[in-house]
């Protein structure tokens, strides 16, 4: 007989969800990578339609277990670390696409009353959603709303994708692969709106972009403008191939 997982954690001491070692959530060393300084995504080819994405962390070591714990194997107070990590690459999305106010007038719409970032999180697979039991994009995107609001940004969450069909798992797949695999599968879900709407795409990684792209997709269709993207991680270039 086994254990549900949520009894097994009350039972057992908690351990690093990076290296399994020290005890507690996240030891101060494996929570490192993912405190170091937003920036720009740059993939070898650009993949078509893919926004310009900011991340934090490199996606390894630590951090790719820490995602894989939170993801797979239901630690969800993991949200909280992975989260305010991307609320950090939501605001460095915020700043890049962030126009000046040119002339010495002041702005026509007052600050506090200025529309904040909208964050779309690309949605689990169904598969996955019912293995897992949760939609871990969608818990990380909740957190960041309410960091960025606490900084005194009106950020909101909106979860406008759906899947529209099946998708092979990515893992293993090819860039060209990846992008077949989900070429026209994800569609906004109908009546969220949309139309007119600046949005940020917003996922855990980003490995050839095929996800951000394919979601970006989506929200034109729909009449969104997809300002930008944002990742917790990025998988490193391979070069050579
Ligand atoms: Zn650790």
């Amino acid at each position: 007989m086994s254990l549900p997982t949520s009894l097994i954690q009350l039972v057992l001491p908690e351990r690093c969800a990076g290296c399994a070692l020290a005890s507690g959530l996240l030891c101060a060393a494996c929570a490192m990578p993912l405190t170091v300084p937003a920036r720009a995504v740059r993939l070898g080819p650009g993949l078509p339609g893919l926004p310009q994405t900011w991340t934090v962390a490199d996606y390894g070591g630590p951090v790719r277990a820490i995602i894989a714990a939170h993801k797979e194997r239901g630690r969800t107070s993991l949200a909280r670390p992975l989260g305010a990590t991307l609320s950090r690459a939501v605001l460095a999305t915020v700043a890049a696409v962030a126009e000046p106010v040119p002339g010495p007038d002041p702005p026509e719409q007052a600050p506090e009353q200025a529309p904040g970032p909208v964050l779309v999180p690309v949605p689990s697979a169904r598969a996955a959603l019912r293995r897992r039991g949760h939609d871990p994009t969608h818990r990380m995107a909740a957190v960041a709303v309410r960091v960025l609001r606490a900084g005194g940004l009106r950020a909101t969450g909106l979860g406008a994708l759906r899947q529209r069909r099946p998708v092979a798992d990515q893992a293993g797949l090819t860039a060209g692969e990846r992008a077949a695999n989900l070429a026209g599968a994800l569609e906004v879900v109908p009546r969220v709106p949309v139309a007119g709407r600046g949005v940020i795409v917003v996922d855990d990684v980003i490995t050839t972009g095929a996800s951000l792209a394919e979601a970006a997709r989506a929200l034109r269709q729909a009449g969104a403008l997809v300002v930008g993207a944002a990742t917790v991680a990025a998988t490193p270039l391979r070069r050579g191939g």
